[in-house]
């Protein structure tokens, strides 16, 4: 015979241990399942093992969504300053880094301890390595069949996450799950990922990996003003990882870097200044040298002096710095990819509780739904938004 709870979570990462916490608060019994060895395996390593656990900004525009109003009332109901109060309960000191991006002054650790040890307060039996075999629906609710027995449950909760780094444990489980119910699934891919370059691109600008500068990424849909990263597969960094998530294959991407010049006006006031001086020793007045040479040789620039250079010319020139137009081959994929896009159709999920609209008593919550927030903290606090939501609700 099957042990009975009120609520089932599956998934024991950022939004299953929320959801299980807020709900095991209201007084229900939860059993949170996990085939892991280890809850909250990501936010362990997140932020580069601080853990960007919010930001101060947080807010719907910055999440993306077939639907970008169904985020709206969860971030409203559980907001940043919500998890902040939590984090300052627990003493945990944080700093914010840049952008309102709020990280854990010591170590992730800290806010997986926070939440295992709300997770004890409330009651809630987290059962860790468990596989799921199978989940069926009667009359008496949910029974899963697991390796570690049967489990049944009047809710169930599915916060599996997404697809990338299946390192970490990632499954498709939850978008199975939500089929198997008879929910569509927005196509998925990897999102907040590096571009990796064409052959001839990568080979010439090999020489950049580790070069790091100050750029605007834009496409016809979005721009992001932050660092972009030289990589030996191609490029990264903050600017690119946000574009990315706003990229489609074949298309090209506009990098703007030298975001505070309008080259063009510079190079026409530089030749009547310092007409003797070469291009390359002009341009590295405003980027790092190695990225100069590289580029020249790149793009074919003539290494002449500024007097000598033709109008068209200048205008080429700037024009290849102040709208580069990237063409990625592709991205690294799932394998470092921070998060998935696409995901459960939120169109049949309820806004206000994360409850199908399908099938009663059956929850979505975190990454495994079609939101994905921008980098900076935005994906943990949807995490911890829609938990909370559901918790309520149960
Ligand atoms: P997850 O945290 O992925 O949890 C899903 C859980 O389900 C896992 O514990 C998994 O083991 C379990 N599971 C999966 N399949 C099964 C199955 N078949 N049976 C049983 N259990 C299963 N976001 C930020 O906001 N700030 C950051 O600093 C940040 N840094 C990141 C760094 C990296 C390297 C990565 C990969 C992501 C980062 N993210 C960050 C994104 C963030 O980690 C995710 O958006 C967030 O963890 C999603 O929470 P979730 O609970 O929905 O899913």
């Amino acid at each position: 015979t099957a042990a009975v709870y009120d609520v089932i979570v599956i998934g024991a990462g950022a939004a299953g241990l929320m959801t299980a916490i807020t709900a095991a608060n209201r007084g229900r019994s939860v059993l949170l399942l996990d085939h892991a060895k280890q809850a909250g395996k990501k936010i362990l390593i997140s932020g580069g093992g601080r853990c960007n656990f919010t930001n101060l900004y947080a807010s719907p525009e910055n999440y993306l969504s077939q639907n970008p109003h169904f985020c709206k009332s969860a971030l409203k109901r559980y907001t940043q300053w919500d998890f902040i109060a939590l984090v300052d309960k627990h003493q945990i000191p944080w700093h914010e880094k840049t952008l309102g991006q709020l990280f854990c002054d010591h170590s992730a650790k800290d806010i997986v301890n926070m939440l295992l040890s709300e997770c004890r307060q409330a009651g809630v039996k987290v059962q860790l390595r468990t596989e799921i075999f199978g989940v069926s629906n009667q009359n008496e609710g949910y029974q899963l069949a697991t390796s570690q027995g049967d489990f049944q449950a009047n809710k169930l909760i599915v916060a599996c996450g997404g697809l990338s780094m299946p390192k970490l444990g990632a499954t498709p489980f939850g978008y199975k799950l939500a089929e198997q119910f008879g929910h569509s699934i927005i196509p998925v891919r990897a999102g907040l990922v590096p571009f990796t370059l064409h052959e001839r691109d990568k080979e010439q600008l090999a020489e950049l990996s580790g070069v790091a500068t100050d750029v605007v990424a834009s496409n016809d849909r979005t721009s992001f003003r932050e660092a972009l990263l030289f990589t030996h597969r191609g490029v990264s960094g903050p600017a690119i990882l946000q574009i990315s998530s706003y990229w489609l294959p074949g298309e090209r991407v506009s990098i703007n870097l030298l975001p505070d010049q309008d080259l063009y006006s510079w190079l026409q006031e530089a030749k009547q200044s310092q007409p003797r001086v070469l291009l390359s020793n002009a341009l590295s007045q405003l980027l790092p040298k190695r990225l100069v040479q590289v580029l020249a040789r790149y793009a074919g620039w003539p290494d002449q002096r500024l007097a000598d250079l033709s109008n068209s010319t200048m205008q080429a020139i700037a024009h290849s710095l102040n709208e580069w137009p990237l063409l990625p081959n592709g991205t690294e994929g799932y394998r470092t990819a921070e998060v998935t896009l696409g995901g459960v159709n939120v169109d049949e999920i309820s806004s206000k509780t994360m409850e199908s609209k399908l099938q009663p008593g059956l929850f979505f919550v975190g990454e495994v739904l079609d939101v994905t927030g921008w980098l900076g903290g935005y994906n943990f606090q949807w995490a911890w938004s829609s938990g909370w939501v559901a918790g309520q609700s149960v």
